[in-house]
């Protein structure tokens, strides 16, 4: 697993997911090293490094260039990139030309989390997986509606990781955002 204090970061980009957020995403994603990636809203590419390392092919979205840029910047100091192809674009756009989909990680939507769904729907592969993280309540339902409205049979996850700083006088637990990971097998 890549660290999150060696990730380049931006002020105007959010990221990077969390570490332990990242290894339980990998963890549920099933990944292989014959799977097509698609990242969505890549932000700073915490995600689409991590799956870089352990997937045929990656291609992240995201609408704001500055993300787009920052990724770049990212899978360049880990030494990755081969396998990538960064677009930015609206999630919803880009979609519209990428087929044969294994895992789609959604951690950034706009107010297109439905419209995106159904692209994808559309898109995945008959083995495939989707992931979306969530931060804001309103995405968690609205995710779990749309699978459920799709027929598939999503699961959620409630993560709050604390990680301790430790100091001359004891260790001191910090918390990190609760954030909640939903997953859904296509069947
Ligand atoms: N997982 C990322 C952080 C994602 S932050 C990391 O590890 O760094 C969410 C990102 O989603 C933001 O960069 C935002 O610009 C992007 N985003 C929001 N709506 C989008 C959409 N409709 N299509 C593509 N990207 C979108």
């Amino acid at each position: 697993m890549l660290e999150d204090m060696d990730f380049i970061k931006s002020c105007d980009v959010p990221g990077p997911t969390k570490e332990a957020i990242r290894a339980i995403i990998l963890y549920k994603s099933e990944v292989s090293s014959t799977d097509k990636v698609i990242d969505c809203g890549c932000g700073t590419g915490g995600i689409t490094c991590e799956f870089s390392q352990r997937a045929q092919e990656v291609i992240s979205i995201d609408t704001n260039p500055e993300a787009i840029d920052i990724t770049q910047k990212n899978l360049k100091k880990f030494g990755l990139g081969d396998n990538i192809t960064l677009i930015n674009d609206n999630g919803a756009n880009a979609l519209k030309d990428i087929d044969n989909i294994d895992i789609a990680i959604i951690g950034g939507s706009g107010r297109e989390l439905e419209n995106i769904l159904d692209i994808i729907d559309t898109k995945l592969n008959s083995n495939g997986r989707i992931i979306i993280t969530a931060i804001l309540v309103d995405t968690k339902i609205e995710a779990i509606n749309k699978l459920k409205q799709l027929n598939y049979n999503p699961k959620i996850m409630e993560v709050n990781i604390s990680n301790g700083r430790v100091l001359d006088r004891g260790v001191m637990m910090i918390s990190e955002n609760p954030i909640a990971i939903i997953t859904a097998k296509k069947r």
